[in-house]
C-alpha cells in the first residue's frame, strides 16, 4: 500500500515492480511536495517514440519521470537530497538507483533501479 500515490497516477501501475514503487513512496515521503508522474512503464513502442534506452529500466516497471509541485530552487534539491539519503538506507541501499534530473528546459526527474550496484547521479 502506497502512502502518497495512487494507482490511476500510473499509465501502467499493474506493469509497475512493487518494491519500487514502495522506494519512490519512500522517496516522496523524505521530500515532502507533490510528485507529478509523467513516464512510467513503457511498452518498446512508446519507449522508442521518446527516443528512451534500449535497455531503459522503463520497460521493466523500475523507472518512472515525474515533476514536482511546486517547483523551486528548495524543492528540486529537496527531492535529490531526499533521493540520495533514502537509497542510502539500509532497506534500499543494496538497490543502485539511477537519478537523472534536467533543471531545464522541463525539469523533469527520472528515478530507476536496474540492478545496477552503486548509484548514479546525472544532470542533464
Ligand atoms: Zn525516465
Amino acid at each position: 500500500m502506497l502512502k502518497h500515490f495512487s494507482e490511476d497516477e500510473f499509465n501502467h501501475f499493474d506493469k509497475m515492480d512493487k518494491r519500487f514503487l514502495e522506494f519512490l513512496d519512500d522517496v516522496r515521503s523524505l521530500a515532502g511536495v507533490a510528485f507529478v508522474i509523467t513516464s512510467d512503464y513503457r511498452t518498446r513502442e512508446d519507449n522508442q517514440r521518446v527516443g528512451g534506452s534500449a535497455t531503459s529500466a522503463h520497460l521493466k516497471g523500475r523507472a518512472v519521470d515525474f515533476v514536482i509541485r511546486p517547483w523551486n530552487g528548495a524543492t528540486y534539491y529537496g527531492v535529490i537530497a531526499a533521493a540520495v539519503a533514502v537509497s542510502s538506507m539500509p532497506k534500499w541501499a543494496s538497490h543502485g538507483m539511477e537519478l537523472k534530473v534536467a533543471p531545464t528546459p522541463n525539469r523533469h526527474i527520472h528515478i530507476a533501479w536496474d540492478g545496477w550496484p552503486q548509484s548514479s547521479f546525472i544532470v542533464g
